[in-house]
């Protein structure tokens, strides 16, 4: 490509949470940028609305810049407490918003949510952004992208969709979601369970404190197994493997899988191209970081490109500049990128280990947590807000 030629300086590839988010910090940071995104998705909400309706933990961090943008979903709850423990084995840990000083451990919103809260921050963004096309297209039709100075994927994807495959695990995991009803949880509190097979989360929703998001991850062939049985023999599997702390599991409704599994790039730009959100690390959602990580590399790409952008000389929309900045970019991500793709990695490892030492371990692991409050708090801080 020729940057001189050009006819727009960004392009960003993906209408996915990550790449709204990106688009709207631009637009808000210079809206005289001339950007263009490229979207799947149609232009009317109506897919959205009927489609994912997984519950995602986000931080307070990344609640924080979503509100610089108008793009917190109103159907959000809020986390006080989380309650970690291990299915027939010692060891568990607590976690308040109080030891932390904070006024939430995190927020659990809905996939859809948070993607149409995106796209109508966006939209009105759009109004005072004269030179932003938001392209809708369909899945097969070919992108030009020779007409861009910088190129930003954020095509994202689930691991095993994903048309690239670089560094990363294969854990052999699934997740099954669904939204359960039981008969006395704890308003604002969420549960992981450590199971022989994986990670059991119960996380609050905002349908009312008995009403919680199931993430269930366990081998593919359990969980396509649970995902085919009747709602009964399910709920009866869900008692016995989670226990009776929220008392009775009453009904479960929307059943979805996920195939789960670390893929990750160790380049995140080349040249006038660059990675951001799932496009440059899908992960196991064992510490429900993935999202969380993609904004913070959306909001740090849209500092660096807006400020570039407005400087709008000859040499700042040079080749060399824009390869310049992305590059520093990439420098500035490796640390927040390394801490957590490695946390997430490491859990992912020794919650689905089989091997006894490891079981032994990970119970005394959660004891420690629970005795030594700074470690507790410094992992805490960085699932909230990653490295800087
Ligand atoms: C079961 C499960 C639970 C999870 N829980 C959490 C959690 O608790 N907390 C958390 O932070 N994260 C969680 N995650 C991870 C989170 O869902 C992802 O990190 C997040 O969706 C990534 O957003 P994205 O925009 O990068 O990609 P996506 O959400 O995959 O969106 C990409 C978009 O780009 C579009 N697209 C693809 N190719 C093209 C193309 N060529 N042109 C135009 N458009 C294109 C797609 O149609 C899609 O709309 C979880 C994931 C799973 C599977």
């Amino acid at each position: 490509m020729s940057s001189s030629n050009a006819s727009v300086d960004v392009q960003i590839i993906g209408g996915g949470p990550v790449g709204l988010a990106c688009a709207a910090w631009c637009l808000q940071k210079f809206p005289e940028l001339s950007l263009h995104l490229i979207d799947r998705n149609p232009q009317n909400d109506s897919d959205i609305v009927a489609s994912d309706t997984r519950g995602i933990a986000l931080s307070h961090g990344s609640k924080l810049l979503l509100d610089t943008i108008n793009a917190w979903p109103s159907d959000s709850c809020a986390i006080h407490s989380v309650h970690v423990s291990h299915v027939g084995q010692f060891g568990r840990a607590l976690m308040t918003r109080e030891e932390l000083g904070q006024e939430a451990l995190g927020h659990i919103v809905r996939y859809r949510g948070i993607h149409l809260a995106l796209r109508e921050s966006l939209r009105q963004l759009q109004k005072k952004a004269p030179h932003f096309v938001w392209q809708h297209t369909g899945s097969d039709e070919v992108q030009d992208r020779s007409r861009a100075r910088c190129i930003v994927h954020a095509e994202g994807g689930l691991f095993t969709q994903q048309d690239w495959v670089e560094s990363g695990r294969d854990y052999q995991q699934s997740a099954l979601v669904g939204l359960v009803e039981v008969e006395n949880a704890q308003a604002h509190h969420a549960w992981e369970r450590f199971t022989s097979e994986g990670p059991l989360a119960l996380l609050p929703s905002h349908h009312g404190s008995n009403v919680l998001n199931m993430v269930w991850c366990s081998s593919p062939t359990t969980a396509e197994r649970l995902n085919g049985i009747s709602d009964a023999d399910f709920l009866h599997e869900l008692q016995s493997t989670f226990g009776s702390r929220v008392g009775q599991f009453k009904s479960i409704r929307d059943r979805r899988l996920y195939p789960l599994g670390l893929n990750y790039r160790k380049e995140i730009v080349q040249g006038n191209e660059v990675w951001i959100g799932n496009a440059a690390q899908a992960l196991h959602p064992v510490a429900g970081q993935g999202l969380n990580l993609g904004l913070r590399d959306a909001y740090l790409l849209a500092e660096q490109l807006s400020d570039l952008f407005s400087k709008q000389t000859h040499v700042t929309k040079s080749r060399n500049a824009i390869d310049n900045t992305l590059y520093e970019y990439s420098l500035s991500r490796q640390a927040d990128r390394k801490a957590t793709i490695g946390i997430t990695d490491f859990l992912a490892r020794v919650f689905t280990s089989p091997l006894a030492p490891v079981i032994a371990a990970r119970g005394a692991a959660l004891s420690l947590l629970q005795w030594l409050p700074p470690v507790k708090t410094g992992l805490a801080r960085q699932m909230m807000f990653g490295r800087r």
